[in-house]
């Protein structure tokens, strides 16, 4: 086993009287993709919030591979500017040609080379959030973080877009951590599955990722039964 790019040790996060996190146990490993799930106000995004190094736990060590991982967040709200293309939304409008012509490989990897000048609101949702992909691999992270991004699909988008995304970090060796509400895209989509809840990782499954529907179907099962299980109030 290659060491750890990211490793949670007995991670807590307070906010006032709020204990948001507790004891987070886990290690994310160089290429390897893993969802988080639970429900909502379980601490999911807030383990994200820590791993982006956006804020400090409260105790406990992160510990990274090395200083400064390159990390990039992408969300469900997309935040490309609609008065720029969507080159322009790569490249950050620079005028310099190097920058540019990474910007048009970036959209080709995502399949929009055909749009690079068209608006963000002349897109589809799922050509959105590959556009934001796209941006996101402008920095050339070697940890990609991703919030809920596919939460506005239809279902039909969604399900590609899950398989999109999933294909490109394979292919990209993106480290990859997911966070979701949803147990079969968390199964679809990941290597690991850890389930969170009242603010720590309760249960780990092995992913479906690249599997088919029924090994989906019960690594979601095995999931959810977790998440609906009572839990012990955490003191
Ligand atoms: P999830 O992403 O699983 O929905 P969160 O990480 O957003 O859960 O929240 C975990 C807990 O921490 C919740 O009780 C939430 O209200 C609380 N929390 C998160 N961020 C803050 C904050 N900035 N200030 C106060 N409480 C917060």
């Amino acid at each position: 086993m290659p060491s750890p790019l990211v490793e949670f040790s007995r991670i807590g996060k307070v906010y006032g009287p709020t204990v948001a996190l507790h004891d987070v146990n886990f290690s994310l490993y160089p290429g390897e993709f893993i969802a988080l799930v639970g429900m909502s106000g379980g601490g999911k995004s807030t383990i994200l919030r820590l791993m982006a190094q956006l804020e400090q736990p409260t105790s406990g060590a992160i510990t990274y591979a090395q200083p400064g991982l390159v990390t990039r967040v992408m969300f469900q709200n997309d935040r490309l500017l609609p008065w720029m293309t969507t080159l322009q939304n790569v490249s950050f409008n620079s005028h310099d040609k190097a920058q540019q012509a990474k910007a048009e490989q970036a959209l080709a990897a995502v399949g929009l080379r055909d749009f690079a000048n068209t608006f963000p609101n002349q897109l589809s949702g799922g050509q959105k959030q590959r556009l934001a992909l796209a941006r996101a691999m402008m920095a050339e992270p070697q940890l990609l973080l991703l919030d809920e991004p596919l939460g506005a699909l239809d279902a039909l988008t969604r399900r590609n877009m899950q398989q999109f995304i999933s294909d490109f970090c394979a292919k990209a060796h993106l480290t990859t951590l997911l966070i979701t509400h949803d147990v079969d895209e968390a199964a679809r989509m990941a290597d690991r599955v850890l389930v969170v809840k009242s603010g720590t990782n309760v249960y780990e499954a092995a992913g479906a990722k690249g599997q088919n529907a029924e090994a989906v179907a019960r690594v979601a099962a095995e999931v959810l039964d977790v998440i609906l299980a009572p839990t012990t109030a955490v003191s």
